[in-house]
């Protein structure tokens, strides 16, 4: 039987990755600080505890695995990345988890393992112009992330590539842009504007005008966690290492993020901008180099993605209500 270890898989991600594993027949592992929030696990074996103590990293990797995926790190959406009060925590937790992790597999001689990088390590000057952001992997230098999430996700991505050239490590990485869907989180300050748009428009009255953060003429793509599972482990089973995008090029304004989510909702709704952290101006995929490598890019429109994810959202409200 294969065996993989998920390292984040009481996250967003990672709890849809370790499903499709075991519906691929694999015998899974989870770690995570936490059990999953929003459905219970189905990984085989899950061990609770902080990737940050090395001890306990070390535990967790005492024997081969067939495919690792290091999806733990400390996240969150705009308001927790971008106003500059978890910096410190944000920088000091996900790279030393990422030390943690990579030592441990190297003292194993464990050889494969997956990476998720993120399209905030882009340089902000590439992604000033809402209409033409420039996200091709090649153009990720001179660095100039726009957050120190961003120079992190860049640092810890070097790193995994540093333990392939190296060591022989067999490293992928993938820059993740803006997943959304299902059993993610949707309030409370972590998550990201897909679903804090399902939940603010599900919570209103049509008529009603919900807040916006900035002017709405930011653009970003969103990809359904569906197709980024499936680039997940497309990536992880090819023999390149990346880094590849894997995102959505299907680009909006925020605006037009609420007026579909609103039209999903049969709702008229108003949008009240307001001053809030919002990150660069624009951000799309480019998945010219993973289509290309990889004979693979993610396809499906956005609408698709957003139906389900307003309805578990809507579902969420309805529960908490009750
Ligand atoms: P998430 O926050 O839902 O999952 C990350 C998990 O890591 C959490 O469950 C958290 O408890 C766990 N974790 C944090 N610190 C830990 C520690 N010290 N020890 C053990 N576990 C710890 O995030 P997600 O959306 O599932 O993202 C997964 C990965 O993908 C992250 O590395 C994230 O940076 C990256 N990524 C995500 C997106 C996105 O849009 N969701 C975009 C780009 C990159």
């Amino acid at each position: 039987m294969h065996t993989a270890l998920v390292l984040g898989a009481g996250g967003f991600i990672g709890g849809h990755l370790v499903k499709r594993l075991k519906q691929e027949g694999f015998w899974v592992r989870g770690v995570d600080l936490k059990f999953h929030e929003h459905a219970a696990t189905e990984a085989d074996d899950f061990v609770i505890g902080d990737l940050r103590d090395q001890g306990f990293a070390r535990s967790v990797i005492d024997r081969p695995f067939d495919e690792v995926y290091q999806l733990a790190a400390d996240m969150g959406g705009a308001g927790y990345i971008f106003t500059g009060e978890h910096d410190a925590d944000i920088m000091h937790n996900s790279a030393t988890i990422n030390l943690n992790v990579l030592d441990a597999l190297h003292k194993r001689n464990i050889r494969r393992v997956f990476y998720s990088s993120s399209a905030c390590m882009y340089p902000a000057y590439n992604q000033e112009d809402p209409d033409n952001p420039n996200c091709a992997e090649s153009s990720a230098y001179p660095a100039a992330p726009d957050s120190e999430y961003g120079w992190e996700k860049l640092f810890s991505e070097r790193l995994y590539l540093t333990y392939g050239r190296n060591y022989g490590m067999q490293t992928r990485v993938a820059r993740y842009h803006n997943i959304f869907g299902p059993e993610g989180t949707w309030k409370d300050g972590k998550e990201k504007a897909p679903a804090a748009v399902c939940r603010k428009v599900a919570s209103a009255k049509s008529g009603d005008a919900i807040d916006i953060w900035g002017d709405g003429k930011q653009t970003r793509s969103f990809l359904y966690v569906e197709e980024c599972v499936e680039g997940t482990i497309r990536l992880m089973r090819s023999d390149l290492s990346g880094p590849f995008n894997i995102g959505s090029e299907e680009m909006v304004t925020i605006d037009n993020l609420v007026d579909v989510v609103a039209d999903i909702a049969g709702k008229r709704i108003e949008k009240n901008h307001i001053p809030g952290p919002v990150g660069v101006r624009g951000r799309n995929s480019d998945n010219r180099l993973i289509q290309e490598k990889l004979g693979w890019a993610p396809s499906r429109p956005l609408r698709e993605g957003l139906e389900k994810t307003y309805a578990w959202i809507e579902q969420q409200l309805l529960r908490n209500a009750a």
